[in-house]
């Protein structure tokens, strides 16, 4: 398989320069060449495979034999090692629970099948690999829990000082060995702004071996596709269609599912669940694309302005909003919105969702009232207790999982840096 660049579509690259490099020199993004469907008898023994069974099929089909079947079987045992379950709340509502991984975010499915690919990638490579990654929170996490202790590898994890949850900042700091972690006396945008700067250095790429770890390489997007088909064969009832509701900031998961949908899985639609950060709802209710700058919100995971993804939801369609707005329609709320959901799913169903899975909640709900004859699910993205003080003051005390409070007792180191280029450099050199 090969993978073209949505800017032009006659550049393309084999898997290991697409994962490496993670973005194409003329700033678009990597797509695989060929989404083919699956075959019909694959759909109709979906409920006897298992989840790892399963994904193998999906990657294999979205990586043709760039990695020899054996090889990318075990990838997915030891990086797909934890389960992606559903919960029913009504008839026709579900929430699939993305946070049974290490990190208790979606985001380890993503982390952890690159982490595992780019060391199957680099392993005969003589020069050491450094990955850099900025974060706002769930990414850096997952990231540092795929990567750490692997062989030829080390990470570099940039967050914004203050601005993410003490829990969170933990999962970055605490880890030693080859993941640092550095503490920048700025926004998410600053760190985001840092990583770009080093990869266009050429005096650090002549001393380090750069490649990034962020939610636009292609390595991250194909294990998202994974529990779309884990989602739907999970379901009690497999004729009634079926819509997900994805809660949204880069639309990477969203755009998982939109490939998921290509290779044949059939979802009725998906729902584009954002807060106040509305880019693509926006622009699925007026045909206008009109990025800004971000708001901060309580949802915090999805205050993205400028939306990574958007390039490759287009690129799906050609361009064509007439098909884009067939297959996803938009919704958003506020804070106090999703303030009401939290509190709603812990009264009505006794469940406790994070902030950004109870805006996911809405849209299904919403969607669901306009039309009768449809089932959903919305995915809950993370484990609520990694937003503790967005979540207590609504719900009061809740609880932590051993995987979090554990992290508490260990020793948290992170450098200070400011935002000026030079410090970074001078410390990466
Ligand atoms: C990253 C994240 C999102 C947004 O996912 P995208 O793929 O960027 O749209 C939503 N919820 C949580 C908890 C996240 O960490």
């Amino acid at each position: 398989m090969k993978y073209y660049s949505t800017k032009n579509k006659a550049y393309h690259v084999d898997l290991k320069a697409a994962v490496l490099k993670s973005l194409p020199p003329d700033n678009g993004l990597y797509m695989p060449e060929q989404i083919n469907r699956l075959s019909d008898d694959f759909f109709k023994n979906l409920t006897q495979l298992s989840f790892q069974e399963s994904s193998f099929q999906v990657a294999h089909n979205l990586m043709g034999d760039a990695v020899p079947s054996k090889d990318l079987q075990g990838i997915i045992d030891r990086a797909i090692n934890f389960s992606a379950p559903l919960h029913q709340m009504t008839d026709d509502i579900y929430t699939q629970e993305l946070w049974h991984g290490p990190s208790l975010a979606f985001k380890d499915f993503g982390a952890r099948f690159m982490a595992e690919l780019m060391s199957y990638l680099v392993k005969d490579d003589n020069e050491k690999l450094s990955i850099l990654v900025a974060t706002s929170g769930d990414t850096g996490g997952a990231v540092a829990a795929g990567f750490y202790g692997v062989e030829g590898i080390d990470v570099t994890i940039l967050y914004p000082k203050g601005k993410v949850s003490p829990l969170q900042e933990l999962q970055l700091t605490t880890w030693g060995g080859n993941i640092k972690a550095l503490e920048i006396d700025g926004t998410f945008d600053d760190c985001q702004a840092l990583v770009k700067a080093a990869f266009l250095d050429q005096e650090i790429n002549a001393k380090r071996n750069l490649s990034s770890a962020n939610s636009i390489n292609i390595a991250r997007l194909i294990p998202q596709s994974f529990y779309y088909f884990e989602a739907m064969k999970q379901l009690k009832n497999q004729d009634k269609p079926v819509v997900f509701s994805v809660p949204s900031g880069n639309f990477g998961n969203l755009t998982a599912g939109l490939l998921a949908k290509r290779m044949g899985l059939p979802v009725a639609r998906f729902l584009a669940a954002t807060n106040l950060n509305n880019i693509v709802p926006h622009y699925l209710a007026t045909n206008d694309y009109a990025p800004r700058p971000s708001l901060q919100t309580i949802s915090n995971a999805m205050d993205v302005g400028r939306p990574s993804n958007f390039q490759r939801m287009v690129d799906l369609y050609d361009d064509n909003w007439d098909r884009i707005t067939r297959d996803i329609e938009g919704f958003y709320y506020s804070d106090e919105d999703t303030r009401f959901a939290v509190k709603y799913l812990q009264k009505a169903y006794d469940y406790i969702a994070d902030p950004h899975g109870a805006i996911g909640f809405l849209a299904l709900q919403q969607y669901l009232q306009d039309h009768p004859g449809h089932q959903g699910i919305f995915l809950e993205t993370a484990h609520p207790a990694k937003f503790l003080p967005v979540m207590e003051p609504v719900l009061g005390e809740i609880p932590v999982p051993a995987a979090l409070s554990d992290l508490r007792a260990k020793t948290s180191e992170a450098e200070a840096m400011s935002t000026e280029f030079a410090a970074f450099k001078a410390w990466l050199v």
